[in-house]
Parts: C-alpha cells; structure tokens; sequence
C-alpha cells in the first residue's frame, strides 16, 4: 500500500444474508468495528436492503451496491437505476464475475456502467480478473488489458472520476485459493501503468483492490504490496469480526 492513498475495504454480500435483521445486524456490527478506522469502509448488501441500511448507518461507513443498470429508466425489467442508487449509495460494484458468468455481463456493458455511475455521482468498483483457464493459457495479460481498457472507454477522464479498479482473479473467487501477493501486485502494477497510459499521471491515484478469498490470515500479504490499495472481499465480510481484522491490516499497512 501506498500511504498516499486511502485504503479502500469492501466487503461484496452477494445474495447473502438471507434475513433483513440479519443484515441490520451485520451492518451495524461492521460499522461499530470499523466505523473509526481511517479508511475507505464499504459494504454492499443485497438491492433490496440499501435503503434500510444506509438509513441505519447514517454515513458511518460506505454503502455499495452490486451492479446497476447504466440507463437511468425504462424497460429494463429486474434492473436497477443509478437515480434510484443516487442518494442511498456511493459506490457499486460493476462487472463482478459473477455477472458476466451468470448474467451476461459484457466488456462493452462494464464500459457503459461504469461510466453511467461516475455521472450519477456513484463511485465505481470496476472489477476484472482472469479465468482459471486463461490463467493456465499465459492469457492474464492480455485479458487484463482488454477489459481494463474496456471499463474505463467510456470515461472523459480517469484521476478525479472517483473510479477504482478490483483485480479478481476469478478461480479465487470463494475458493479459499488466493492469488499470492507477488501475483496480486504484478496485475495491480499493471493496472496502474495502463491507468497512468490513459489519464495522464494524476490517473495514478485510482485504488486499486485485490479480491478472492482474502480473510484476515492473508490481508497482509496483499496489504505489503505497493500497487494493492485494499480488498474487494465476499465471503469473509459477512464476519464483522473477521472484515474488521482485514481493516485493521489496511490500517497497519498504511501506518496511520
Ligand atoms: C468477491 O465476491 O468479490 C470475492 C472476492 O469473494 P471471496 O472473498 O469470497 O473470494
């Protein structure tokens, strides 16, 4: 981590948990841990609970959601759109795997979204990562570089847009098999030359998180690297105790 920078902890619910007191409870309990911490906190429930939960937090800590449409109304039917998130959220997640795995979420798509967010004021996660079997191939290069290239086409400017970028290789994604951090830094490093490529110096200010299956045990590997600036985290932010010990690496990591 780059003192420079600000930590950013976010912590992706996904379709979890499966109660709405369950998940004020675990709202409030992230925000008591980490609601002090100098750093970017975010939790990303599900749509349905936004709202009840950025009432609850009262901006204690960030509120993310999981994708959004990039159009703002229509018939779009399921879809959600970023006026409706405008005001409850300030960030969300765009181009998760799991939505280009199971919902067809394309390059081109994560381009429009991501722009359609910073022009409702929302601050994008763009998220890209290899799969297993491009991995294997030698292709994380270059799948790095399309979709990254891809995220931010639509941008009219990179520094100042409130844009971060998550690296997430998908093969460890909720497998318990985590990039190493050496890995993590040479894609992050990567990102951030494309970055710098495209916007000019300042561009070089974009966080940029490394997700798939980081918990407690491993934050600090990632959090030692100099183009990690914090964590993109599914399953081990649905234990308030086990994010906030991630935020605390952060914290340590950066020295503050
Ligand atoms: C994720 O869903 O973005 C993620 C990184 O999940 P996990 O931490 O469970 O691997």
């Amino acid at each position: 981590m780059n003192p420079n920078r600000t930590p950013v902890i976010a912590g992706n619910w996904k379709m979890n948990p499966a109660a709405p007191g369950d998940a004020l409870a675990l709202a409030n309990g992230v925000a008591e841990r980490m609601g002090a911490l100098p750093i970017e906190t975010v939790v990303c429930p599900p749509t349905i609970w936004l709202e009840s939960i950025a009432v609850a937090l009262a901006g204690r800590i960030g509120v993310g959601a999981q994708t959004m449409a990039s159009q703002e109304k229509g018939a779009f039917t399921g879809e959600t759109s970023p006026l409706m998130l405008a005001g409850l959220a300030g960030w969300v997640i765009i181009g998760h795997s799991e939505r280009r795995q199971y919902d067809g979420e394309t390059d081109e798509r994560v381009g429009l979204k991501t722009a359609s967010a910073i022009a409702h004021g929302l601050r994008p996660i763009a998220a890209i990562g290899e799969r297993l079997e491009q991995r294997e191939a030698g292709e994380t290069e270059a799948v790095i570089d399309r979709q990254l290239r891809a995220a931010v086409s639509q941008l009219e400017r990179i520094a100042g847009s409130g844009l971060a970028v998550a690296y997430e290789p998908v093969w460890a994604i909720g497998t318990g098999n985590a990039a190493s951090g050496a890995d993590a830094q040479a894609v992050g490093a990567q990102i951030r030359a494309i970055l710098v490529e495209l916007g000019g110096e300042a561009a070089a200010e974009v966080p940029i998180l490394y997700g798939g299956s980081v918990t407690a045990a491993n934050a600090t590997e990632f959090f030692g690297q100099p183009d990690i600036d914090g964590a993109l985290v599914g399953g081990a932010s649905l234990d308030p105790d086990g994010f906030a010990a991630i935020g605390a690496a952060a914290v340590g990591a950066v020295g503050r």
